[in-house]
């Protein structure tokens, strides 16, 4: 996921879906409709990644709708809005198609834009936060700090300066280092998931005034 400066936005409250490819403004559900996903699945339709994921029961997996994957029986999918409700849901992500990595544009519209995200500041720090009493690194944490703005697409401000800041502890062991970096990689994708859920319940809350 990369956040640019000057992104414009589209409007969307977390319970109401796009349930349109963004390029497509007629007829869009409000629900998820799991008919419509799984037709995406189907086709394998590259306007609708990143919008929504599958999660197969069968296997535990959860996929982008573009996921090369044989496609699974409909009876044993379920969809979710985004990576980290898979998650939750007990799903792993699928080591084909990646579905952390897939594009976090659920809120994200170069059209229809009603009001533009200034990212100010995005910074990833890893401070010591434990030593042993020989004074060897122990622990760590990671940071990852992230400072916006939002205004309307007309100039006015929505969201003053803000700064959400993420953290995760992350243990150290000299002899895993190879493993440690694959970890720190997760550990900052997983922030960056955190930030886009905090960043859209910020953004249903303006929508709402
Ligand atoms: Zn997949």
């Amino acid at each position: 996921m990369v956040l640019r400066t000057g992104l414009p936005i589209t409007w969307l409250p977390m319970h109401h879906l796009p349930f349109a490819p963004p390029s497509s403004t007629a007829g869009s559900s409000q629900d998820l409709d799991a008919q419509r996903c799984y037709q995406a699945m189907a086709d394998k339709d590259a306007a609708w990644d990143g919008l929504f994921f599958t999660g197969v029961t069968s296997t535990g997996i959860y996929c982008r709708p573009v996921c090369r994957v044989k496609l699974p029986r409909q009876a044993n999918c379920r969809f979710f809005e985004t990576a980290v409700q898979a998650e939750a849901q007990g799903f792993r992500p699928c080591l084909r198609c990646r579905p952390e990595l897939a594009p976090a544009r659920r809120f994200w519209s170069t059209t229809d834009a009603q009001a533009v995200l200034d990212v100010l500041d995005e910074l990833r720090e890893k401070v010591v936060v434990g030593r042993t009493s020989s004074g060897a690194i122990r622990e760590f944490q990671l940071r990852y700090r992230y400072r916006f703005r939002l205004r309307s697409s007309n100039g006015t401000e929505l969201i003053p300066d803000t700064e959400i800041l993420l953290t995760r502890d992350i243990n150290f062991n000299e002899t895993g280092a190879l493993s440690k970096e694959s970890e720190e990689a997760l550990l900052y994708r997983d922030m960056e998931n955190d930030l886009v859920l905090q960043l859209q319940r910020r953004l249903a809350a303006v929508r709402q005034l």
